[in-house]
């Protein structure tokens, strides 16, 4: 049975294959016996291999051992989650914090457990997959309104007459690169007494200096604004947070499913978030260079002619057109040492190359890449 569905997966150029590294994860990675300039992780400062961190993770190790053994509620968690949490708190400005496993497990626990029948879930319609999974679990009705189309979302609200209401949104679109309006969107939730449900794995260590997408926009939190987050991108450890108010954090740590029912995370690997957060915060050279990188890899793919959508980020979606010719681009670079993956549908309707940009890559990195495209227009 699942022969011929994978057939046709192949044959309609859509069958996914696992990359693995022979390397650490950075700017360079080697696959098999060759080395490829990587523009494929989400790892935009650099630390998922990164000394400084490495020697708190070992000391955690030494102290704490690798397995966390139970659920945290079981005690599988060690002072360091609560380091954590408190850091996660003061640097999002919260009255508190939760540690989650991975940013799929906190979306698919969290919206379940902060919604329920009476409730209605507003949520932009490029939002990240695992939202979109959240609000399938849940009890809520879920309406989606068009990409950051305002007028859409208020247009849902004003012909909705659910007492309660709450606006799910990615901060940083993850296929798009583009950035929620969100000066708007927290107008909006005022004016309709609305929560705001926030996504911040993409803003956080990117956008206002580190602290993520509401700092960008000087947004205060408020205690209706939830923010979720996440330790794996550029923060480069792993695992998830969710940020609020006291109130609603103890709330989700008694209900969200994916929270109570699964094994914490080990401490070395909460050690590593702990110390990215420090270092970020220490050291604003990281996201300057992040910038800067990101900014000069736009201005020469405009120079070249490239169409970057509505790139705002270090993630910059290259429109390719169709899914062959996309594969093929993508083929080509890879052939040239340059790895940027493909995405296709169902991840994205339309086919693209996803290029991010990192803090790590160099000036030398960044001409493999622009030279190879520019190769590939003749
Ligand atoms: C990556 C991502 C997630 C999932 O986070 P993981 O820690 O990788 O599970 C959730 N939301 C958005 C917007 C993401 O980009």
């Amino acid at each position: 049975m699942f022969f011929e569905k994978l057939q046709i997966l192949k044959e309609k150029g859509l069958l996914r294959e696992i990359k693995d590294r022979l390397s650490p994860q950075g700017p360079r990675v080697k696959f098999g016996k060759k080395e490829y300039i990587n523009f494929s992780s989400n790892d935009y400062l650099g630390l998922s291999n990164h000394p400084y961190i490495i020697g708190r993770v070992k000391k955690a190790m030494d102290e704490y051992g690798h397995g966390s053994g139970a659920s945290r509620l079981l005690g599988g968690g060690s002072i360091l989650h609560k380091e954590l949490e408190d850091k996660v708190a003061q640097f999002k400005d919260t009255g508190s914090s939760l540690i989650f496993n991975s940013g799929y497990s906190a979306n698919t626990g969290i919206i379940p457990a902060i919604t329920d029948k009476d409730i209605v879930i507003f949520s932009d319609e490029l939002n990240h997959a695992s939202i979109i999974d959240g609000c399938r679990l849940s009890k809520a009705k879920t309406l989606i309104y068009r990409h950051k189309d305002l007028s859409h979302l208020r247009e849902l609200l004003r012909k909705n007459n659910a007492k309660r209401k709450i606006i799910v949104t990615d901060t940083v679109f993850s296929m798009e690169g583009d950035i929620a309006p969100l000066e708007g969107i927290f107008d909006i939730c005022k004016g309709y007494n609305a929560t705001l449900y926030i996504d911040d794995a993409h803003g956080t260590g990117v956008l206002g200096n580190g602290k993520g997408a509401l700092s960008h926009f000087n947004i205060k939190p408020e205690p209706w604004i939830i923010q979720m987050g996440t330790f794996s991108k550029a923060l480069g450890s792993f695992g998830a947070f969710v940020a609020g108010s006291s109130e609603v954090i103890e709330w989700i740590l008694n209900n969200a499913r994916s929270f109570i029912f699964s094994t914490t995370l080990p401490s070395c690997i909460v050690a590593a978030s702990i110390a990215a957060l420090d270092l970020i915060e220490k050291d604003s050279e990281l996201i300057k260079r992040l910038w800067a990188n990101r900014n000069e890899i736009v201005r020469l793919l405009r120079d070249i002619d490239y169409d970057i959508v509505e790139s705002e980020t270090p993630i910059i979606p290259i429109r390719t057109g169709t899914l062959e010719n996309t594969l093929k681009i993508s083929r080509y670079l890879y052939g040239r040492g340059v790895f940027a993956p493909a995405i296709r549908p169902p991840t994205v309707k339309e086919p693209r190359i996803r290029i991010t940009v990192t803090a790590s890559h160099t000036q030398v990195d960044i001409k493999r890449l622009i030279d190879a495209l520019k190769e590939l227009r003749k």
